[in-house]
């Protein structure tokens, strides 16, 4: 069983990324419903001004909640790179410019690593989940490697350079069934849904 049993939970995602909505709700589990801020029709920008992506996934969470008063959960991502010391890593959605595109971005990734052997890369994702004033966090990473050029047209930002361990697709070569049974994003939803069962147990 991929996960415990949950029932009727409603849950708003704290984030204005309709790809990283598409995927959640792909994975989430019968017995929640998921609503973005779409659905509730919240229009502002979220901040997401912190150091770490921790730090970041947690802003976005208090922000959203001060504002409306619910209980909600925010995820944050990014691509650390081993041989540019981490990098893009916090700073992967602006990598190229406060207005970069995901082209952009993919770019200067590749740019910045013509000619690297060491092309190790993870995928590192947080969510947080926030309520009553608490909140509680959920990391799942996933170790790959960066390719030399871009593959596939799935998907979103770096997913057409970015090969998970254990495969020989990038993400963007793969179906959304297919990343999610790699996905860093998927783990750290895993740990999530699980903890709410828990908690409904108890
Ligand atoms: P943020 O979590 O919204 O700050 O996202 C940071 C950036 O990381 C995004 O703009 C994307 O470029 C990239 N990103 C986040 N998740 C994924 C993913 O699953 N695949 C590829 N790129 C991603």
């Amino acid at each position: 069983m991929e996960y415990l049993v949950l029932s009727n939970m409603k849950l708003i995602f704290a984030t204005s990324n309709q790809n990283k909505v598409k995927e959640i709700l792909s994975m989430a589990p019968k017995g929640i419903e998921i609503l973005s801020l779409k659905d509730i029709g919240f229009t502002e920008e979220l901040p997401e001004t912190r150091l770490t992506i921790e730090g970041n996934s947690l802003q976005k969470a208090e922000y959203l909640s001060s504002k409306y008063g619910e209980a909600c959960f925010s995820e944050d991502t990014g691509l650390e790179i081993n041989a540019l010391d981490g990098e893009p890593g916090v700073y992967s959605a602006r990598y190229a410019g406060e207005k970069a595109t995901y082209d952009d971005n993919t770019d200067k990734v590749l740019r910045e690593m013509r000619g690297e052997t060491d092309r190790r890369a993870r995928f590192k994702t947080v969510i947080t989940y926030y309520t009553g004033g608490n909140y509680v966090q959920f990391e799942g990473v996933t170790e790959g490697v960066i390719t030399e050029e871009r593959r596939g047209s799935e998907g979103f930002g770096y997913d057409p350079i970015f090969i998970p361990l254990g495969s020989d697709k990038t993400y963007a070569e793969m179906t959304l069934d297919e990343k999610n049974g790699f996905s860093h994003r998927k783990k750290s939803f895993k740990l999530f849904a699980n903890h709410l069962a828990n908690i409904a147990v108890i």
